[in-house]
């Protein structure tokens, strides 16, 4: 497949970042080149050059789309618009590439394997869920889920490092666990699922290496960036956000199963070692 055939939405994402150094050649717009829920906008579009679509346009702030509006806003682009994208693919033959996440599930049941029953706690969890249901209609469909993304943009290690050149000794939440998943490392698989043309379907994608809580990744990131004198203080989750209003209830295990993926021959990189690379790089 050529690059040019690969369609990215959301390309100034953090993952749409990723995707553009992925396929140079490929068409990639932004929000404002291509607003997804501009539904005479993506009809209007001339999709016959396109293979791929590959949608990295989300509402991802998490505790917004706990308000009246911010839940509208999260509906819109994460279950509405992927229902209108869907359309489109089934009707120009297109395959759909969805990104969806961890907070899709409650957090209960661990590793996540692709067969979990949907359990969303939040209003993000429960759009994208709902974008997940509407992508899986595409004959042709990957839906990659992923959790606790890093790329260029706003992100848990840019916090972290910003508070360290501060001089500051963060309290971070100690009882969610997970894995860091590079935009690289995504961009990485999506184009191994694409280009060895795994069969379509749902597959987890995360960094591989130890599940870790965020406080644990945060000592890790004061590491290898060299702050040994300042520490990272556990706390737990109801502990960080009392007395804070809309906040939405996050997983608290987002450890997801690697295996589907890695039984296609994919090997997934280690966080930690993506993480060293990041920080030097940073
Ligand atoms: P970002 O928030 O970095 O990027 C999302 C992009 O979507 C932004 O560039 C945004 O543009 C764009 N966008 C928002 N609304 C629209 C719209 N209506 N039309 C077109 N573009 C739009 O997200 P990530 O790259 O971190 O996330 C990529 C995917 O991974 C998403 O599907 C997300 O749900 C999923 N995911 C992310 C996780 C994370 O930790 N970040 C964890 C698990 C899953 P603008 O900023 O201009 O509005």
């Amino acid at each position: 497949m050529k690059d040019s055939e690969i369609f990215i939405i959301g390309a100034n994402g953090q993952l749409g970042l990723a995707l553009q150094k992925q396929y140079p050649g490929s068409v990639a717009l932004d929000h404002q080149q291509l607003d997804i829920t501009d539904q005479k906008a993506v009809n209007d579009f001339d999709w016959s050059h396109t293979k791929v679509i590959i949608n990295a346009a989300a509402f991802t702030n998490v505790d917004g789309a706990e308000s009246a509006d911010g839940r509208k806003a999260a509906w819109r682009v994460n279950a509405t618009a992927v229902g209108q994208l869907a359309k489109i693919c089934i009707k120009h033959d297109i395959a759909l590439v969805y990104i969806s996440t961890d907070y899709i599930f409650d957090g209960q049941t661990a590793p996540h394997t692709e067969d979990e029953p949907l359990s969303p706690l939040s209003a993000y969890g429960a759009s994208k869920a709902a974008g997940d249901i509407a992508a899986c209609i595409v004959p042709k469909h990957y839906i990659i889920r992923t959790s606790w993304v890093v790329g260029e943009g706003k992100n848990f290690v840019r916090t972290m490092l910003n508070l360290a050149e501060r001089g500051i000794s963060p309290t971070v939440v100690a009882d969610q666990v997970g894995r860091l998943t590079f935009a690289n490392e995504l961009a990485r698989a999506i184009d191994y699922l694409l280009s060895q043309q795994a069969d379509y379907g749902i597959y987890n994608v995360t960094n591989n290496g130890p599940l870790a809580s965020w406080a644990d990744i945060a000592r890790k990131i004061f590491e290898f960036a060299d702050y040994t004198n300042l520490t990272v203080t556990d706390t737990t989750t109801a502990e960080y956000f009392a007395g804070k209003d809309g906040i939405a209830p996050r997983p608290l295990n987002s450890d997801m199963s690697l295996d589907k993926l890695h039984s296609t021959g994919f090997s997934s990189r280690d966080w930690l070692d993506e993480l060293k690379e990041y920080i030097i790089e940073e």
